[in-house]
């Protein structure tokens, strides 16, 4: 793997630069927020910043998004014309938390038997650079608990490290390895590794939370019907922004827009969150009460998607701790569940 050293003032001119060249998302201040967002030519993005609000799924996995375009004729329908094609994008200041989750989500969206083409045509074409955390941003980071580091290189292509005065860059995979006559540095020796060594330790350390994530499987697989489940949703109130911001969720709805014989079918992020989520056509909703919906999103994470996947679907960003309006807090529903 080849890795370098880069001067620290030098990278956000070096990305602002090839915001010029291709399509460019990253951190960027938003009136008193940080959002994802595309770059234009020559804008440089935040290289000193906590975490973005948003997670970067969005670039992957639109929050609408066409599916494909059809008219309606006599005979039927019949389709008008093709979805946009992915775009060549790199994903800037991605935080590893959020790199990680990428990777659960290639566990859904291309899997062996089920391969959704969409997402695959977008992650095939985006470059993941990611920023680690040499101080863990948030008291609600929780990645350590849930497989994690704040210097974790799962899913990224290109790792930054600060070191101080420079950044050590790794390339890591071949799509890394192409940004490498961009970003330049030099050499980068076994000074630099011990030194980055040293900044993992610590970061690690600095993560203030810890939840027995890998604990609570075998409770959920038998308590399904356990009293706990009756008072944990109640001050819920059912806005979904948890699932929205969660860099892991990845529910949808695929619905058809129609004007006069021209139509689009698009999918939108959906939650389970939202009582009409698992509303069927003949009226009926196996889950329609709050309570029912939270059980489900425990259980997704911490049962399902260790099932199917052999993976929990959280990568401890603390996004859902931080927006809840309510203080519904994951670690602690974590935390009690391991307590049954
Ligand atoms: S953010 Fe809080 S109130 Fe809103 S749906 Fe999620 S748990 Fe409920
Ligand atoms: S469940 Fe909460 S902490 Fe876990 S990945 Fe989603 S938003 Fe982040």
């Amino acid at each position: 793997m080849e890795k370098r050293l880069i001067k620290k003032e030098t990278l956000a001119g070096i990305v602002g630069e090839l915001a010029g060249k291709m399509r460019i998302c990253a951190p960027m201040k938003a009136e008193d927020q940080v959002l994802f967002r595309i770059l234009e030519a020559g804008e440089k993005p935040l290289v000193d910043f906590a975490n973005a609000k948003n997670a970067p799924k969005n670039f992957l996995f639109p929050r609408t998004e066409t599916l494909l375009k059809f008219t309606r004729t006599g005979k039927g329908m019949v389709r008008a014309g093709e979805p946009e094609e992915g775009v060549k994008t790199l994903l800037f200041g991605v935080r590893p938390c959020d790199a990680r989750s990428f990777t659960l989500l290639d566990m859904l969206f291309d899997q062996e038997k089920y391969k959704d083409p969409y997402y695959i045509d977008k992650r095939e074409k985006t470059t993941i650079v990611a920023l680690a955390c040499v101080h863990p941003p948030y008291t609600t980071c929780f990645c350590t608990s849930v497989g994690g580091t704040p210097v974790d290189s799962v899913g990224v292509d290109l790792l930054l490290t600060d070191l101080g005065e420079e950044y050590l860059a790794e390339f890591i995979t071949p799509k890394g390895e192409e940004l490498l006559p961009a970003f330049g540095g030099s050499p980068a020796g076994e000074e630099a590794e011990k030194a980055k060594e040293g900044i993992a330790a610590k970061a690690a350390e600095e993560i203030a939370s810890h939840i027995p994530a890998h604990e609570i499987k075998p409770i959920l697989d038998t308590h399904f019907e356990d009293p706990f489940w009756n008072t944990l949703h109640q001050k819920c109130l059912a806005c979904g922004t948890c699932t929205y911001l969660c860099p892991t969720c990845h529910c949808f709805d695929i619905s058809d827009e129609v004007k006069r014989d021209d139509g689009i079918r698009i999918r939108n992020w959906d939650s389970c969150m939202f009582p009409m989520f698992t509303k069927e056509t003949s009226g009926h909703n196996p889950r329609s009460s709050q309570k029912e919906r939270w059980r489900q999103r425990v259980m997704h994470k911490f049962r399902y998607y260790p099932d199917n996947f052999n993976a929990i679907a959280c990568v401890g960003c603390g996004r859902c701790v931080m927006a809840c309006p309510v203080n519904l807090d994951i670690r602690k529903i974590v935390t009690d569940i391991a307590k049954i």
